[in-house]
């Protein structure tokens, strides 16, 4: 058993090897070693291999999800390992025959499908990479989507800097490409930041010549340009995504869709850090309470709840797109009835995409039958609610309307039909076909409960043939049925005449064993009758789960369906709930927002009773021209960070579909989304939080174009403070004269407000705040004009600094005012050159000539490097290595 054992371990490296022995999984070895830890589970020993004792630990079968979820969700791969014969069938081929054993499945974060491991509300993406060059000697990356668990796959391409941006909006649960570009270094770097399991795949699963062939073999295609234009990224990509899907599911085929194809500049770009600062789908501490979508979700059913994160993830930047998705909205905000009726009937309809999933990979239970009954009753039922002929119904209804209803009617009454009230978990249990639905599994059970009456009769005449009312019929598992009589009548029953019809099976401390023939030939009748009626139901399953998957299409169109009406209910639920407004969405540069409010704060205020104060925020630019800026000023805790981030947050929420917190709301859409608010020190990887602030900014500066929408919080922080006005200074006009994009900007530097005397584009705003005998009152208030001052030493009495160092920061403060720091900003804005012509200036400057061969041999790796650069493709965390490299070669 060892050496099947270190055979099968063998060909699953980086797995553990869950290995069945009747009714347990075991592990052994380190495997054994590492479970236990990770399961808290008893580590013991068994045999010994090479002289040493072999560390064993084991969980029972029955509960082996529960483990298998423990495991996975701490990044473990686990091979299951079954028996594929009868050890009866081993004992026959010889004493020492080993009963056969295979690897069925490999369980991975990124493949699995089973509802206990699985979070209702979020896709469980399995992100497969692949590179491809493109002509003039770039690459490209193709990204293949894979949702295993309801058969979505999508395929995209990026860029080298839109990698990571990409990773972050898919959020997989595990990542997957060829091992060479794993070890490419841009790659390496970037798959390494996104944290996610990574699983490097064999040469075999990236070549090129074979990807079509892959694709086309999966879906039973002849030509693959009925996908629509896929580049050799995108296709790559897909067949990796198969390859490992073949490779971890063992002729287990998924449902999967046919991939299809999202355009590059489909969604607002976000990046992973702006994703991550804004908390759209989980907080900066990683949870879903507090964040955008917690707030936000009114979904009734779990693919309503995954469509609405997907959304939020990805929202849109083609205005008609948008607004179908608004229109959507917008009708059952108009007709709050049959909102009400559609999300009630929406409530009954379970997981469709995933109970069918289960069944296409054959790990499907009666429950998944059940869930398919309920829900396609639930989306012919709501196909009906939509009046589809009137012409009011918004097209996104309409269609999902008519596709709630395409699967075939007859299936849900057949499977009503069929199963049972109430359902075991697994089909192996038997007992889920309700009775008078097929003849020949009556007949069975039938047989099966009559041989059990005749049984439990047989009691009364063994009693009279034994003349003795002391005789009980009994069953154990070990025994089958057998009589059970007092020690003192046993010894009678041995004895003839009763030792003819008696057999002595056993001898209890006080009590005997016996039993008859006629007992043992009714108990094999009805262990085969039973057999016999759970065979038949394992066939009607098999029947019922072959219907189903021959209408996978269109269930799986109903499922999409039943999602995206459950999102369009759900957003009106929220914008009626919470008065929230519909935004005009449009392709100019407007971004003009009155009394909007930030819709998590809001939320937290008004569980404590306290009212959020809405705000305007008004960005609009020509196209040419570019936005406004809007730098704002105020005391800390004044509301600036939440007024930044309500902002983009309403920009997301508007190109995404939902109406807004706002009173009026006006966006030409944006195309990407920056943001640098916040500061935490990364320092698991190196960098302080003066690094990553100024790496996030550069990202900034250098990619934010008109459409772009940008939030700057608190630029310059971690350095001293002439470094950090400088910077923002600086940063401030490259953003004003380069970017030109739409922006927001809180600073705690007075003396960026001057700057609106010199750049036309900018506004100044502020927080208002009064000051009350001595202390300062917020009133959140966002205003035209500067902050006259900070307040800092009122905020920091308020936070219980110590009376007389709160005194003496007073008097500092008022020695530092005389020396009045302000005239040195007034000859700034005098003299500084236009940032156009100070950066003009410096590309000017020439670096003096080195005079020594050593120096010349430097300048000329220095010049070699510098060539080697391509600042279009590098990401800023590349740019900021680049500068490393650069600074070490001096
Ligand atoms: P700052 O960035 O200026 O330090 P924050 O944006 O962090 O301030 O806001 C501080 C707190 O003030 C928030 O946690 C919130 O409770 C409250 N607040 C902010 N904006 C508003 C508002 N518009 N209406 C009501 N309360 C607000």
């Amino acid at each position: 058993m060892m050496a099947q054992y270190l055979e099968i371990k063998a060909a699953n490296p980086g797995s553990l090897l869950f290995y069945r022995m009747g009714d347990f999984y075991e592990l052994f070895f380190e495997d054994a070693e590492i479970a236990a830890k990770a399961l808290g589970i008893v580590l013991t020993r068994r045999g010994k291999h090479a002289g040493q004792d072999i560390p064993m630990c084991g969980v029972p079968v029955e509960r082996a999800e529960d483990y298998l979820n423990r495991l996975i969700g701490q990044g473990h791969r686990v091979a299951v390992c079954e028996q594929i014969e009868d050890p009866a069938e081993a004992r026959k081929r010889g004493g020492k025959s080993v009963v056969r054993r295979e690897v069925v499945r490999l369980v991975t974060p990124g493949t699995i499908t089973e509802e206990l491991l699985l979070d209702p509300a979020r896709a469980n993406c399995l992100l497969a990479i692949a590179r491809a060059p493109q002509s003039g000697g770039d690459f490209s990356y193709g990204l293949a989507a894979v949702d295993i668990s309801t058969g979505a796959f999508t395929v995209c391409e990026a860029s080298q800097t839109a990698l990571e941006a990409e990773i972050a909006r898919l959020d997989p649960a595990e990542i997957v490409a060829p091992e060479s570009l794993v070890a490419s270094p841009g790659f390496a770097r970037i798959a390494k930041e996104t944290q996610r399991p990574l699983t490097p795949l064999g040469r075999e699963a990236g070549e090129r010549q074979s990807a079509e062939l892959r694709i086309k073999d999966y879906f039973g295609l002849a030509t693959l340009d009925g996908l629509g234009a896929l580049s050799r990224a995108e296709i790559a990509a897909a067949a990796v995504a198969l390859f490992y899907i073949e490779r971890t599911q063992f002729g287990a085929r998924p449902a999967l869709g046919l991939p299809s194809r999202l355009g590059r500049d489909a969604h607002m770009e976000i990046d992973a850090a702006t994703r991550a600062n804004l908390e759209l789908t989980r907080t900066l501490a990683g949870g879903r309470e507090g964040s955008l979508i917690a707030a936000i979700d009114r979904t009734v059913t779990p693919s309503g709840g995954r469509l609405l994160a997907e959304r939020v993830s990805a929202p849109l930047t083609d205005a008609p797109a948008i607004l179908r998705r608004l229109d959507a909205a917008a009708f059952f905000v108009d007709d709050p009835a049959l909102r009400k009726n559609v999300r009630a009937q929406l409530k009954s309809a379970p997981d469709l995409a995933r109970a069918l999933s289960r069944l296409a990979l054959g790990r499907g239970g009666p429950r998944d039958l059940a869930a398919l009954r309920d829900g396609l009753a639930a989306a012919h039922a709501l196909a009906e609610t939509l009046p589809q002929s009137s012409a009011a119904l918004p097209e996104e209804l309409a269609e999902a309307g008519a596709a709630a209803g395409a699967a075939d009617p007859t299936l849900a009454a057949r499977l009503g039909s069929a199963l049972a009230e109430s359902l075991p978990l697994h089909r192996r249990d038997g007992e889920f076909i309700r009775a008078a639905y097929d003849g020949a599994l009556d007949e069975l059970r039938a047989l099966r409960d009559e041989s059990r009456q005749v049984i439990a009769a047989l009691q009364a005449r063994y009693c009279d043939m034994a003349e003795t009312k002391q005789l009980k019929l009994k069953h154990n598992h070990f025994l089958g049925y057998f009589i059970e009589v007092p020690q003192a009548q046993g010894e009678r029953l041995l004895k003839p005449p009763y030792d003819a019809i008696f057999a002595h099976r056993q001898t209890m401390a006080d009590a005997m064993r016996f039993s008859t023939r006629e007992l043992a030939e009714l108990e094999a009748k009805i262990s085969s009758a039973a057999d016999e009626a759970l065979a038949r139901e394992q066939t009607i399953f098999d029947e019922l789960a072959a219907l189903l998957l021959a209408q996978e299409t269109e269930i799986k169109r109903a499922a999409h369906a039943l999602a995206a009406i459950d999102v369009a209910a759900g957003l009106a639920e929220l914008a009626a709930a919470c008065d929230w407004t519909r935004p005009l969405v449009d392709d100019s540069l407007a971004f003009e927002i009155e009394a909007g409010r930030h819709p998590v704060v809001e939320a937290a205020l008004r569980a404590s009773g306290r009212v959020f104060v809405g705000n305007d925020c008004a960005l609009s630019g020509l196209a040419g021209r570019g936005g406004r800026i809007a730098v704002v000023t105020g005391p800390n805790m004044a509301g600036k960070s939440t007024y930044l981030r309500q902002n983009a947050l309403i920009a997301v929420l508007a190109q995404m579909g939902s109406f807004v917190p706002a009173a009026r709301a006006h966006i030409g859409v944006v195309d990407r989304l920056f943001s640098r608010v916040g500061a935490s020190d990364d320092l698991a990887r190196g960098r302080s939080t003066f690094m990553v602030e100024m790496v996030e900014t550069a990202a900034i500066l250098n990619q934010a174009k008109e459409r772009s929408l940008v939030i700057l919080d608190e630029i310059g922080r971690g350095t001293a403070t002439f470094d950090g006005l400088s910077i923002a200074w600086a940063v401030m006009e490259h953003l004003h004269e380069k970017n030109r994009a739409r922006a927001l900007f809180a600073t705690h530097f007075h003396e960026l407000t001057q700057l609106a005397k010199r750049l036309d584009r900018l506004d100044n705003l502020t927080v208002r705040v009064t000051d009350w005998n001595g202390d300062v009152v917020f009133l959140h208030e966002i205003m035209a004009g500067a902050a006259d001052r900070s307040y800092g030493i009122q905020v920091a009495k308020l936070a219980g600094l110590p009376g007389p160092v709160v005194e003496r920061a007073r008097n500092l403060l008022a020695e530092f005012e005389a020396a009045d720091r302000l005239s040195h900003v007034d000859r700034l804005v005098a003299d500084l050159p236009l940032f156009t012509m100070s950066f003009a200036a410096s590309s000017a400057t020439q670096a003096p000539a080195a005079d020594s061969a050593i120096a010349q041999a430097q300048d000329d790796a220095l010049g070699e490097a510098i060539d080697a650069i391509d600042p279009d493709e590098l990401s800023p965390r590349a740019a900021i290595e680049a500068l490393y490299r650069l600074k070490q070669l001096r």
